[in-house]
């Protein structure tokens, strides 16, 4: 794994400076800081690039970066979704279908036999395994080796198993996404994405479509993204285990229907027995906080279908991140709480 630090140097900080610049003297290629990194930021991507053996491209979101893929679609052209994803990407879809720039249509994610049938006339193929927040597995290996038509892209949206656990580069997708907002940057301080791609032309691209819309890192995010990037092999490590642990014992609670855990990365989802009883277990638990996002070193807890535009999700259905706590002191706390 890249260290994320910077090159020795007699004197030198071990850190990336924060560059607060919007304009660079003439003279060399960086001349404006919508399109040109600072030493942070190649840093950065110079790392995101790195786990996977790609380009990495920064942006000042996961939106923002799955937004630039979008972008490089033609008028017209078809998406295939899985029918569970992150919100934000479908009603991307969604309102740019309402507009007439594009047809799209969500499938199951494990019907890999779906997929395969339709893959020859999509445009572009948006994958997201395990998927939020049913935490679906696709057969990517299938999937990104399956039949496509001459350039369409298919994109991995790798945010809750991240490069460390999932290399859909590997299996043949053209395209990583990461909201960085979550396992990458790791402390829940920061908003953030990125691309990753072996396809120089489409990096260019990509990076074009990035400083056209504007949608470039801030230089505290970039600091504080390579920070949290340096630790990620230890907190992962150290949330999966956590969460393994749990996933086992919410299934043998009486207060819970179902657990849906991959048996890798440190997602987690239950079903509480009802919706208000996964309402009050959210109200009621102290050590886990009671909000949304995920991937942070302190878990996070929060009951979905209670979230605007996801009324379709099992009223009881909790997605739990797992943090890098105590083990104990999470158990403790998830089994007052759901027994409460
Ligand atoms: N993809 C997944 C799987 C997510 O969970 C999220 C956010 O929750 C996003 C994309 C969007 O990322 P961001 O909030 O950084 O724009």
């Amino acid at each position: 794994m890249i260290s994320g630090g910077r090159p020795q140097g007699a004197g030198q900080p071990l850190s990336y400076p924060i560059t607060p610049a919007s304009t660079f003297e003439h003279g060399s290629d960086r001349i404006y800081s919508r399109a040109d990194a600072t030493e942070a930021w190649d840093a950065l991507e110079a790392l995101l690039g790195g786990l996977e053996r790609a380009e990495g491209l920064a942006f000042s979101s996961g939106m923002a970066a799955a937004g630039a893929v979008f972008d490089q679609l033609r008028v017209g052209a078809h998406v295939l979704l899985p029918d569970d994803c992150y919100h934000g990407v479908a009603h991307t879809a969604q309102d740019w279908a309402t507009k007439g720039r594009l047809t799209f249509d969500r499938l199951p994610v494990d019907d890999t036999a779906a997929w395969v049938e339709r893959m020859p006339r999509a445009d572009l193929i948006w994958l997201e395994s395990p998927t939020n927040p049913l935490l679906t597995v696709a057969d990517l290996d299938m999937l990104c080796r399956a039949e496509r038509k001459d350039g369409s892209l298919l994109a991995v949206d790798n945010t809750f198993l991240t490069p460390l656990r999932q290399q859909p580069l590997d299996l043949g997708a053209d395209l990583t996404m990461q909201s960085t907002t979550k396992f990458i940057g790791g402390h829940s301080d920061l908003l953030g994405g990125s691309l990753a791609t072996r396809d120089e032309r489409l990096a260019e691209r990509l990076r074009g479509s990035r400083t056209l819309l504007g949608t470039s890192p801030g230089a505290l995010e970039v600091f504080l993204t390579l920070r949290g990037a340096r630790t990620l092999a230890l907190r992962l490590d150290a949330a999966e285990t956590n969460a393994i642990a749990l996933a086992e014992r919410l299934a043998d609670h009486a207060a819970v229907d179902t657990v849906r855990y991959p048996g890798i990365g440190s997602m987690i989802s239950f079903d509480a027995l009802d919706g208000d009883r996964a309402a009050a277990t959210c109200d009621a638990i102290r050590v886990v906080r009671h909000a949304t996002s995920l991937g942070g070193v302190e878990s996070t807890m929060e009951r979905r279908a209670g979230t605007p535009g996801q009324e379709h999700l099992p009223a009881g259905l909790i997605r739990l991140s797992v943090g890098c706590e105590a083990l104990e002191d999470l158990w403790a706390d998830l089994n007052e709480a759901l027994s409460s």
